[in-house]
């Protein structure tokens, strides 16, 4: 198990968007935070509930989410509408801008390790993170439940 970790001043409201410094400067080497998003482009069942964690790498910093809630779809095939329950982890790796060399930047061209360039000064936008997971997620599921939709 994990130890506790403080939660970071803002969890209180529904972060969207959080300052990368407010992360990188906390002491605990992990930060987390609740949240639940709407979306404007995604059909959800009531908001989506985030949880998610921070932790302090070398040079930046992992997010690992966990996404829960119920996508309301449309069956690609007989239009019907239809629900997907989602319980998805997010797991994103993201390395400080300025931490780079231009030897780092040719390696990640060629590596499997994929990592995202962040701005340490910047914001991190979680909930667009999310909703990359999400959209991912109604793409898996462009069918609904019926054999003659699923099996199509
Ligand atoms: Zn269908």
């Amino acid at each position: 198990m994990m130890e506790p970790s403080p939660d970071i001043p803002l969890s209180a409201q529904s972060v969207e968007r959080v300052k990368v410094l407010e992360i990188s400067r906390q002491k605990h080497p992990i930060t987390q935070l609740q949240a639940q998003y709407s979306f404007a482009d995604i059909k959800t069942d009531g908001p989506v509930q985030c949880h998610w964690r921070f932790h302090k790498e070398h040079v930046g910093l992992t997010v690992y989410g966990e996404l829960k809630g119920c996508l309301n779809l449309e069956c690609a095939r007989c239009l019907e509408p239809y629900q997907v329950p989602v319980d998805l982890q997010v797991n994103e790796r993201f390395v400080f801008e300025d931490s780079l060399t231009s030897k780092d930047k040719e390696r990640e061209l060629q590596s499997e390790d994929f990592y995202e360039v962040l701005d340490e000064e910047g914001e991190l936008d979680l909930k667009d993170l999310a909703q990359q997971f999400l959209i991912l997620e109604s793409l898996n599921h462009p069918n609904c439940e019926r054999a003659e939709c699923r099996f199509a």
